[in-house]
């Protein structure tokens, strides 16, 4: 027999966790044609309602399922990590509890791991359901994105993946305390299979991601996997520097040979402006991967364990 480990970050999901249960047993038959036991590790990243309840209740029925209580919130990339450390699957896949990730196309994704793929990804072709504006900039995201960076980014790409053990250890090589997944998938490279599927709408509850969480994130992944913007702040200097040396020119022709006195103090201002703005966006991007850096440095724990089973 082999193990296949099902990672489940949840954060105030108190109505899903038996919901997500009971749909993903409907594979049962499934499980079984492939000689696959199963363990369930449901990662509470400090919900604040009855979700580490939930799934005590579920444990007394069923001796599979386990959980990794956070102290706090750490956010979903510390869970999905904390899962990793976890899980002892031969194979390991991770969904989220809403029922977003349905798993009911656990049968299809195992059937391209038997083909030979050593990774199965799922991406949503509709963003059905999301306000208008979040598509456009998710859209405009993943585009700079892969401009900008080496490791290919999928558009639309859910964290719902089934993994070998191989896979899975080499994520667990990259220990970085700046969790980007989507770049960290990409970046270990594996042969990956595409699957695509209908957006599906979460069944109970709310999104936990509001535009401004999804902004910062997006400056997480930018900075994780690209340095081209600290690129750009030197690109803007050589560039303002070569400018300058025109007008530098220019003026002193005009002041010899025309004899045109310098005039006008407002462009003066203007351009004073212009360029500590410009200073300043820099410096910005500069701190970007400064605090990155001192994040990384500090080597703090990516997430402290409350309780597990
Ligand atoms: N989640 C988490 N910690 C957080 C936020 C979310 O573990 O700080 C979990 C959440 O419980 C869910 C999954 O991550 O299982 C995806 O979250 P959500 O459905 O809010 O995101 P969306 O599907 O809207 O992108
Ligand atoms: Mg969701």
């Amino acid at each position: 027999m082999s193990l296949l480990s099902v990672i489940v970050p949840c954060y105030n999901e108190e109505e899903n966790v038996s919901c997500f249960y009971e749909e993903l047993m409907k594979n049962t038959p499934f499980f079984e044609k492939e000689g696959l036991d199963v363990e369930i590790i449901y990662i509470d990243d400090g919900s604040k309602d009855r979700t580490v309840e939930e799934v005590k209740k579920l444990r007394e029925k069923d001796e599979r399922i386990h959980l990794i209580s956070f102290s706090r919130n750490f956010g979903k990339e510390a869970g999905v990590y904390a899962g990793f450390c976890k899980a002892k699957g031969d194979y390991v896949v991770m969904m989220d509890a809403d029922l977003q990730d349905p798993p009911s196309l656990l049968p299809e994704l195992f059937g391209y791991i038997k083909e030979g793929y050593d990774s199965v990804a799922t991406r949503r072709v509709t963003r059905k359901g999301e306000p208008p504006i979040r598509s456009f900039f998710a859209r405009m995201f993943y585009k700079l994105m892969n401009k900008i960076s080496k490791t290919e980014i999928v558009d639309g790409a859910r964290d719902y993946r089934l993994m070998t053990r191989q896979v899975v250890d080499a994520i667990l090589a990259m220990s970085e305390y700046n969790r980007f997944s989507k770049g960290i998938f990409g970046w270990v490279g594996y042969k990956t299979k595409w699957v695509e599927f209908e957006n599906v709408e979460r069944i109970h509850g709310e999104t936990k991601w509001s535009f401004w969480k999804l902004f910062l994130y997006s400056i997480d992944g930018i900075t994780a996997f690209s340095t081209v913007p600290l690129a750009i702040a030197s690109v803007m200097g050589i560039l303002f520097c070569f400018l300058a040396f025109i007008f530098i020119i220019t003026l002193v022709i005009k002041n010899l040979i025309m004899h045109d006195p310098v005039a006008g103090w407002p462009s003066l201002v203007c351009i004073i402006l212009m360029v500590s703005g410009i200073q300043l966006f820099c410096i910005g991007i500069v701190g970007q991967y400064l605090s990155k850096t001192y994040m990384e440095v500090k080597k703090r724990p990516i997430y402290l364990v409350k309780e597990e089973f």
